[in-house]
């Protein structure tokens, strides 16, 4: 089975139609959350995600941007576009953003593998560092493969017999579409985050998603992809939308 990981996409749609153009076959979208939020195209997200179907988890942008929790956690940049993105939604899809579930989520036709927005524990946590992953890992109940976002870093943690390691993809910088292989080991578990689509910040400005191969009891593979887009585009709407010009500029830095 080969399910298609999007996640943070946060209202960028030249981002998700770039990477969903170039995505390979797959049986199944799962998405980690984040579909609006700083920047400014978060109806005509909404409706392309609404309609690709899959499943999905709620992340913390997700909650602002529909009214769901306040502001008050998030900088100034963050709670001016999530007050921008809250006015300009449709109702229809103000209330289906409000309605998406909780992480962690598993899905019943793929054993031991689990989706959150920021980690198991905690759907807000930011899993930066080999001891909030290892604490998260460690933690009884939880699948061997758990697939994660709200970094907006591509690549992740494993850990094998109290070895923690971290990885990322790595990839020629440019303008080329690129891709990564990465198979998984028995034995080892993961936390594994496809990047962000919409807004990367590990430097390199290209969107960001991946494909996980699962095959039964084997331990299976991921793919990680970047892909460039009009970020010229993006940018222009972000601009046009009155959204501080922060949100435009970090675009082209991939921070
Ligand atoms: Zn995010």
């Amino acid at each position: 089975m080969r399910l298609l990981l999007l996640s943070d996409i946060h209202a960028n749609l030249e981002a998700l139609e770039a990477c969903l153009a170039v995505a390979p076959a797959h049986d199944l979208i799962v998405n980690l959350g984040d579909v609006v939020g700083y920047n400014a195209s978060p109806n005509e997200v909404c409706e392309r995600v609404r309609a690709l179907g899959g499943w999905i988890v709620r992340g913390n942008h997700d909650r602002a941007c529909s009214g769901l929790t306040d502001l008050s956690e998030f900088n100034l940049i963050a709670a001016m576009s999530a007050r921008w993105t809250q006015t300009a939604l449709l109702p229809e899809h103000l209330e289906w953003l409000k309605d998406l579930p909780q992480g962690p989520m598993r899905l019943g036709e793929v054993e031991d593998v689990e989706f959150v927005h920021g980690s198991p524990r905690d759907e807000d946590e930011y899993v930066l560092n080999p001891s909030t992953a290892g604490a998260n890992l460690r933690m009884p109940g939880h699948a061997g493969k758990i697939f994660f976002g709200h970094t907006h870093l591509q690549g992740g943690f494993a850990v094998e017999n109290g070895r923690m390691r971290n990885f990322a993809p790595v990839f020629p910088t440019g303008d080329e579409v690129v891709q990564f292989a990465m198979p998984l080991a028995a034995g080892e578990r993961y936390l594994i985050n496809p990047g962000s689509v919409g807004q990367p910040r590990d430097g390199d400005w290209r969107a960001a998603f991946a494909l996980y191969e699962h095959n039964g009891d084997a331990p299976g593979a991921v793919r990680f992809y970047r892909v460039p887009y009009e970020v010229d585009e993006t940018q222009r709407r972000i601009l046009s939308a009155n959204l501080p010009e922060r949100l435009a500029f970090r675009l082209k830095l991939g921070r």
